[in-house]
Order: structure tokens, then C-alpha cells, then sequence
């Protein structure tokens, strides 16, 4: 058997590398660029330990321990601080803890009398969808009302997908959500009695999940895995076409400069979807991905700033707060980093994590570092009481952050289900289809190993072999 090619070296790519290879599966991770780990990347500078991307894994699932066990990493691992569990949203230039208790939703000033009256009444609200593909925003106006659309949803959605709840599919950026509507007709009541059910699937619901880090940063877990698959991983090597051959499938790679055909038994595609779009692929005629550069994925700007903790009023005792869009602020959230996870900051010293941009102002994210620099002090100061110059900053933009599971998105499913089934061996995962973040590409990478391991092991695969 030839090797499995995996286009794409980020945590989807590595985690069903490293399955593959715990079943005897040969495999070739080819990554465009000069590391792995796609955004995830731990900066250590003048004393800060920063992260690039993401801050944290969301442990919603078994499987993500399970990976955290296998690759020997648990005494490396570290869980957030109880006190981050604690989410702020901005209400009138003021943070509010986004409340979690029946008792806390009475008192809290983030939502008007009106506004609670209409949340309480969810259980009763019998309107049907709108749509067959509802967005966020209609479904959530439906069903909770306008003003936990504006002071909930809206800057939730900021903080996970930068994304705009007008346009994002709650079937498909949210399908928990639109399942549990289906199957109790309420959402509130879908917590209590949905809870039996995660409970036997051995997962737990966001809110209540685990925030993951480990020692030394995130990179810890994407370094780990470069390790383990070593010389399987091919970096600088970018895989532009892809062709049925006798063998499997042929793979055309631009390894450093040079053009390379090589032969692998199955193709497993992890690439970002507006890289797969332009992939060339052949079975007889061409298949086109094409429409995969449909899917709007918007920049965002990623700010770090440092402070000496005496320049900051807020006692910063939480994860960190969200912005809801009618603030009007330039940032759209802001994590409190060096309250998280311990030695992120030198002593004496905090860490703050904005983000800019999104679909909420996509160019904004484009603007000169130094401009963002300011925007961020500025928003800090109003809402944190930050004052003094920062004793650590860092930027980074990404151009093509997150795809958006927006209204539409199933012909996005559709066209990655039809090509699977009609080209056999070739199979596509990560978060463009799995959901976007950390902790669903690890288990997206995971899962999809054992469908490839499945169809190597094939009798289809073996009797093709056998014939040539
Ligand atoms: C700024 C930011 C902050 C985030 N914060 C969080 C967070 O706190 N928590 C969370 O859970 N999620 C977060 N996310 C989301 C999460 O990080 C990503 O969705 C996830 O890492 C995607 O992993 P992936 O393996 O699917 O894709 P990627 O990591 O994008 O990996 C794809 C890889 O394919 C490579 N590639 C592209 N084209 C080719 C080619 N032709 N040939 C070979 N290789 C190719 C790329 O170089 C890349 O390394 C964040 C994302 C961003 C951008």
C-alpha cells in the first residue's frame, strides 16, 4: 500500500496523521508552509508568553483528552484558572458578567426588564423557523428576542467565528442548537432535558467545558505531534493537483521549488477551503472544488498588548469580554490572557488579547499595526481603565481567518459528501466542515483517520492492488 497523502499540516492534518500511523497506515503530510500548526503558534518574548492565534481548546469531547493522554503531554497540560470561567460583555461602556444562574439573570443589568420578560418566555414560543436554512440572527430574534440578539449573540458570535449572526446558518454554524429546537421545541428546556443525552455521548456542553493550554503554550500540542510523525511530514511542499492513477491517486507537489509526482493510496485534504478550491483534480475528467472559494472568510487583526499591573483598574478576574456590535467600539473582544494561565506575563505584569476586524469591519483588520496598536489602547482605557504606555505589543493579521458557515452553506457540505462518494479515496476534514475551532479539528482529525484507515483496509482497495 502506498502512503495516505495529507494536504495540510495544521491541527486537522497532524491529528489523523498521528491516528493514521497508530494503525499501521503509512503517510505523507504535505504543508505549503515552513512550520506546522496552521495559526497555532506560542510567541515567548521579553518575558510575555503570547499566543499567535488561538488562546485555548475548548475540552468538549473525550477525545481530545484521549489525544492529550496518547501523545504523553498530560503533565504538560493545563487547565485554565476556575475564575476564567467568568465571561464580561460590554453594556454602555461598562462590563457586565454574562450571567449564569437564574439568580444572576434576575439582577443583572445587561438586559432590560423587557428583554428578560422575552428570554423567560422561550419554552412557550411556538413560531415555526422561517427558513428551511434560518439565520442566526432571525433564529435567535424568534425565538429569545432582538435584545439577546444584540447583548449576547451578536458579540458571542464576534468572539468565536468574527462572524455576523445575519448571515451565519444556525443549522450549520450551530447545529446543536438547531437540533435541540427540533427535538424539544425549546431551547431552555433542551438544557435541562438535553443534558441525559451528552451525558451518554460523554460530551459536555460549551459553557461547562474544560479551557485547555499546556506549559509552554499551545504549540506544545502542534510541536508534540510534528515530532511523533517526523520525517512523514514534508514542509515547504504545497500540493497543487491531484490525479485517479492505477496505484490510487497521484499527487503533484511544489516541494521547495520543484515539481514532484508522487503515488499514495488515498488523499485526505485538510487545506484551508479557499486553498482547496484551486486544487486541480482528475478521475477521468475534472472534478471542480471550485466553489469552495465561495465561502467568505473575513481578515482579522489580533492584538497583544502588555501592561504593568498597576496601569490597570479592572481586577481583570475573568476570561476576558465581548463587544456587542451597537457599542461601537473598534475591538471586538478581548481576552485577559495572563489571568487564564499562569506565566504568560512577566511578574508584576498582565497580558491583554484583543481581536479587530471580522465580518463586523473586515477592513479594519488591514489597517497599520500602529493605528490597531491605538484603537486597542483606547477601547482597553474605556473599559478597563487601562492607563501608561504598554510594555509589550504584537500584532498579527490574518488575511483569511475563518470561513463562515453562512446561510447556504449546505451546497458547501454537499459538493465535499458528492465528491467523496463519487471519487473513492479521497476524503476531506478540518474547519471548513467540522467546525472551527481547536477542539473540533482535533476531533475532526481523529474521526476522519478511522474512515481512512477503514477504506485502506478496504477489500475495494486490496483487490485493486491485486489486479495491477
Ligand atoms: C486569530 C484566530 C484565533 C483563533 N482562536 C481560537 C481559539 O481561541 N480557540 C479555538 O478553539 N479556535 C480558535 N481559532 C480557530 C482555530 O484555530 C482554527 O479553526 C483551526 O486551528 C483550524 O485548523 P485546521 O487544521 O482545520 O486548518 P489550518 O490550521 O488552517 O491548517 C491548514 C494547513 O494547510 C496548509 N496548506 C494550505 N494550502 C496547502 C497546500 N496546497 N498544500 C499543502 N498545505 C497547504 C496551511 O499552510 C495550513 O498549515 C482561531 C483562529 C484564528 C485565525
Amino acid at each position: 500500500m502506498n502512503s495516505v497523502a495529507i494536504v495540510g499540516g495544521g491541527i486537522t492534518g497532524l491529528c489523523a496523521a498521528f491516528r493514521l500511523r497508530q494503525q499501521k497506515v503509512p503517510v505523507t503530510l504535505y504543508e505549503e508552509g515552513e512550520r506546522v500548526g496552521g495559526p497555532i503558534r506560542t510567541l515567548c518574548e521579553n518575558g510575555y508568553m503570547a499566543e499567535y492565534g488561538p488562546n485555548t481548546i475548548l475540552e468538549t469531547s473525550p477525545k481530545i483528552a484521549a489525544l492529550i493522554t496518547d501523545l504523553g503531554l498530560d503533565p504538560r497540560r493545563r487547565d485554565s484558572d476556575p475564575a476564567a470561567n467568568k465571561n464580561y460583555i460590554v453594556r454602555n461602556g461598562r462590563m457586565h458578567p454574562l450571567p449564569v444562574s437564574a439568580g444572576a439573570f434576575a439582577a443583572t443589568p445587561l438586559f432590560s426588564l423587557a428583554g428578560k420578560l422575552r428570554i423567560a418566555a422561550e419554552p412557550f414560543i411556538r413560531k415555526p423557523p422561517v427558513s428551511d436554512d434560518e439565520s442566526l440572527a432571525d433564529f435567535v430574534v424568534r425565538r429569545l428576542g432582538r435584545e439577546f440578539l444584540d447583548y449576547a449573540i451578536n458579540p458571542f458570535v464576534s468572539g468565536i467565528y468574527a462572524g455576523d449572526p445575519a448571515k451565519l446558518s444556525v443549522r450549520h454554524a450551530f447545529p446543536k442548537l438547531h437540533k435541540v429546537e427540533a427535538q424539544y421545541g425549546s431551547l431552555i428546556l433542551g438544557q435541562f432535558l438535553g443534558a441525559r443525552e451528552r451525558k451518554k455521548r460523554a460530551e459536555v456542553a460549551a459553557p461547562q467545558a474544560k479551557k485547555v493550554s499546556f506549559d509552554a503554550g499551545l504549540q506544545v500540542l502542534t510541536d508534540t505531534l510534528h515530532v511523533q510523525l517526523g520525517s512523514s511530514v514534508e514542509l515547504h511542499s504545497s500540493v497543487h493537483s491531484v490525479e485517479k492513477s492505477a496505484e490510487g491517486w497521484t499527487v503533484t507537489v511544489l516541494a521547495n521549488g520543484r515539481e514532484e509526482r508522487r503515488n499514495h493510496s488515498a488523499v485526505l485534504f485538510t487545506a484551508p477551503a479557499h486553498k482547496l478550491a484551486s486544487v486541480r483534480i482528475t478521475d477521468g475528467e475534472a472534478v471542480s472544488l471550485a466553489a469552495l472559494g465561495e465561502i467568505e472568510h473575513p481578515s482579522v487583526a489580533r492584538i497583544v498588548l502588555g501592561f504593568r499591573r498597576e496601569d490597570v483598574a479592572d481586577p481583570l478576574d475573568g476570561f476576558g469580554f465581548l463587544v456587542p456590535e451597537l457599542e461601537r467600539l473598534s475591538i471586538l473582544g478581548t481576552t485577559f490572557s495572563s489571568s487564564i494561565f499562569a506565566n504568560r506575563a512577566p511578574e508584576g505584569h498582565v497580558t491583554l488579547t484583543s481581536f479587530m476586524g471580522g465580518c463586523r469591519s473586515p477592513e479594519l483588520a488591514n489597517r497599520a499595526p500602529d493605528e490597531l496598536f491605538e484603537r486597542a489602547a483606547q477601547d482597553l482605557k474605556a473599559v478597563l481603565g487601562v492607563r501608561g504606555k504598554p510594555t509589550y505589543q504584537h500584532h498579527a493579521l490574518f488575511p483569511w481567518a475563518i470561513p463562515q458557515y453562512n446561510v447556504g452553506y449546505g451546497k458547501f457540505m454537499d459538493l465535499m459528501a458528492e465528491t467523496e462518494t463519487r471519487h473513492p479515496g479521497l476524503f476531506f476534514a478540518g474547519n471548513y466542515r467540522n467546525g472551527i475551532s481547536v477542539g473540533n479539528s482535533i476531533v475532526a482529525g481523529q474521526e476522519v483517520a478511522s474512515r481512512v484507515a477503514t477504506y485502506c483496509s478496504s477489500d475495494t482497495l486490496n483487490q485493486a492492488e491485486v489486479v495491477l
